[in-house]
């Protein structure tokens, strides 16, 4: 029997740092103008030692990555920045753990920063693309257009890094079509894996005031577990992995109060995306005459919950 090797990420947290926009779905508390002074980011590097010395206890077996994840990492500071990753690359020097993983935004992507990466071993960065269409980046008040998102990949798939896509699906002015077009231009940038995420809306954002003013229809149910599925049989169809569909269930994604906040989204687009396959796969027998037939699904053990679906 094969065994494989388990993969783990050790996720260090910092929400909204680094980042001076106001997306109008973003719900993390703003934290713009306050810069940590010496001592704050000491205590933050212990954080992070604590952190990892503990997680390093109980991995069993398995390899991880330190993730630097919640906030746009190569857009804080630069001595906080340089500090997290040195600690970090400590661990990955010793072979403790594998790797440095990262999220950012595209335009906070250049040549001297991925240099930077790269001195502190730092091996995927994850971008949050959102869209590829320049209408939905700007009624989302992204900051920039898609041609950043193409730039800054290159940038980081040149050096050899992992590039991991997120996007968004049910954005404003965002369809069907545009968030099969985003998760195909995601797979032609040379993404390696990636994240869906419907949209939820949160109270406190813009979205949720365009939400009660009627200038946004918030994705149903329905609506976020199709769109997602289809986008994710584009990623499957082209060998793209998949590391996440939707926000971590917490109360946060319970009080939310529009948008796609079911806790098992993910499991509802897998089984989904199986049905369409199933559906699509039967359409061709019956073009063969197998109409009227019983058949027999067979699935691997890992998908047997999936082709059993869930009712939403
Ligand atoms: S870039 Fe990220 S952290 Fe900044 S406002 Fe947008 S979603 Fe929030």
């Amino acid at each position: 029997m094969e065994t494989r090797i388990k993969h783990k990420n050790i996720p260090f947290f910092i929400p909204h740092s680094g980042c001076g926009h106001s997306c109008v779905f973003c719900n993390q508390v703003k934290i713009t103008g306050h810069h940590l002074c010496e001592s704050d980011v000491k205590e933050e590097v212990a954080r992070l030692d604590a952190l990892v010395e503990s997680s390093l206890e109980t991995l069993d077996g398995a390899k991880a990555e330190i993730g630097f994840f919640g906030g746009s990492f190569t857009g804080i500071e630069n001595e906080r920045r340089v500090a997290l990753l040195k600690a970090a690359y400590r661990y990955v020097k010793t072979g403790k753990v594998l790797g440095i993983r990262l999220s950012t935004r595209p335009d906070y992507i250049s040549t001297e920063i991925l240099d930077e990466l790269e001195i502190y071993g730092v091996t995927a960065v994850e971008l949050g693309i959102q869209s590829t269409d320049n209408k939905v980046l700007e009624a989302s008040a992204r900051g920039h257009r898609a041609e950043v998102c193409f730039e800054a990949a290159r940038l980081i798939t040149e050096r050899g890094m992992e590039f991991v896509g997120q996007m968004m699906v049910g954005l404003p002015q965002s369809d069907l079509e545009k968030e099969l077009k985003t998760a195909e231009d995601i797979v032609s940038m040379g993404a390696l894996s990636a994240r869906i995420y419907p949209t939820v809306v949160f109270e406190g954002t813009e979205l949720y005031r365009m939400t009660v003013g009627g200038t946004y229809t918030p994705l149903s149910l329905e609506d976020a577990v199709e769109r997602s599925a289809k986008c994710l049989s584009v990623f499957e169809n082209a060998g793209v992995r998949i590391l996440r569909i939707g926000l971590h269930s917490s109360d946060n994604l319970k009080q939310a109060p529009f948008g796609a906040n079911h806790p098992a989204i993910g499991e509802a687009v897998y089984s989904r995306a199986v049905l369409y396959n199933i559906e699509e796969q039967l359409s061709e027998l019956k073009d063969l005459g197998f109409d009227n037939k019983v058949l027999k699904i067979y699935t691997s053990f890992d998908g047997v919950s999936a082709t059993a679906g869930h009712n939403c």
